[in-house]
């Protein structure tokens, strides 16, 4: 099956879409008018790998706070505001990059163009966001909730803005459901030219949003779905940026990483290789160098199945040996192993 590919929207200083890199999103949890608070969020999700973040819109305190938080930040800034265009409209003109509305709650035709006319003033771009939760009556009743009222209330959405004469325009389509997450991406993207950000939206806490989030967003970037994406998690947002950072290098969709390739060890394993892929993952966390770093419980199998990776140690229950790209380079002490395997380590992602 193939897919649309997507044109390219502007957000803040970054594009999304058209082949662009995919952009990681996460969304503060602090009151958006507690900017000391909501600015020490953003710094934290930037320092994670955060692309985009965006901010809830909630009263006239949160849309006027986006003024100073905006001074006080790098990353592109998104409002979410639902249910009024005078608060949307407020959010764009304090600076934001993007705001994220549903034009289905906004309150007819109207407003609708009202913000649509505040988003051109300001050429900025809109996500509209449709999850199973706001679907349109209409289509709700004419199809069930499923992938088809999905999509066609997002596109009845993009046509009211498009009228408007607005065309910076992402879309998403969100479920709880991940096989419905998936199908209706599938069906958008076979629609739309528009860029897609992808997740699965009340995925739960962390342990099954990480699964749910890895199973319908990796099926999606598998197919070329996706521009950008947001793992929602219940719980510290930087978690999220950790979790889409990691599904996009699973997928290879970023290759700029560490990749640390250990095995799960079983009874052939005699020295305590666990311990030591605990913290070559952890060394090599923040490093930016496409590299694949092998830790293997034994001798007998680990050269020979981590051949591709450009260093590796595997053990005995006496001593290990350090492997570069499958050629054994030295045989240490159990006892040294950790010491010899970081210095060569230092020397290649250094
Ligand atoms: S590499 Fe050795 S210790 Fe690890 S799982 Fe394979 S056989 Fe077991």
């Amino acid at each position: 099956m193939s897919y649309n590919k997507t044109v390219k929207v502007k957000i803040g200083a970054l594009y999304i879409g058209g082949g662009e890199k995919i952009a990681v999103q996460s969304m503060c949890t602090a009151k958006t008018s507690d900017i000391d608070k909501t600015c020490s969020q953003i710094s934290e999700l930037e320092k994670a790998g955060c692309d985009i973040v965006r901010v809830s819109v909630l009263d006239e305190a949160d849309a006027a706070a986006i003024k100073q938080i905006k001074s006080k930040i790098k990353l592109p800034l998104v409002a979410d505001i639902h249910f009024s265009a005078s608060l949307a409209v407020s959010a764009i003109e304090n600076g934001c990059d993007k705001i994220r509305i549903n034009p289905g709650n906004i309150g007819g035709a109207d407003n609708v163009k009202k913000v649509a006319d505040c988003i051109k003033a300001h050429k900025i771009s809109v996500r509209v966001g449709v999850n199973t939760g706001s679907i349109e009556k209409e289509f709700l009743e004419k199809y069930g909730k499923n992938e088809i009222s999905l999509v066609e209330s997002a596109l009845k959405s993009v046509a009211l803005l498009e009228n408007f004469g607005v065309n910076d325009i992402v879309i998403s389509v969100k479920a709880s459901d991940v096989p419905l997450t998936v199908k209706a991406y599938r069906l958008l993207s076979r629609k739309t030219c528009y860029p897609l950000h992808i997740g699965v939206t009340e995925a739960g806490t962390e342990q099954m949003a990480v699964v749910k989030s890895s199973a319908a967003l990796g099926a999606l970037l598998l197919d070329g779905i996706g521009d950008t994406l947001r793992v929602s998690i219940t719980g510290d947002p930087v978690k999220e940026v950790t979790a889409a950072k990691n599904i996009l290098r699973a997928v290879g969709k970023d290759n700029d990483y560490v990749n640390v390739i250990s095995c799960p060890t079983c009874g052939r394993c005699q020295w305590q290789s666990m311990a030591l892929a605990e913290k070559v993952g952890e060394y090599v966390s923040g490093c930016a160098k496409p590299l694949k770093i092998a830790v293997m419980g034994c001798v007998v199998n680990g050269p020979g199945e981590a051949k591709d990776c450009d260093l590796g140690i595997a053990g005995t229950h006496d001593y290990c040996v350090i492997f570069k790209n499958g050629e054994i380079i030295k045989r240490v002490s159990v006892e040294n192993a950790e010491k010899e395997f970081f210095k060569e380590l230092d020397g290649l992602i250094r």
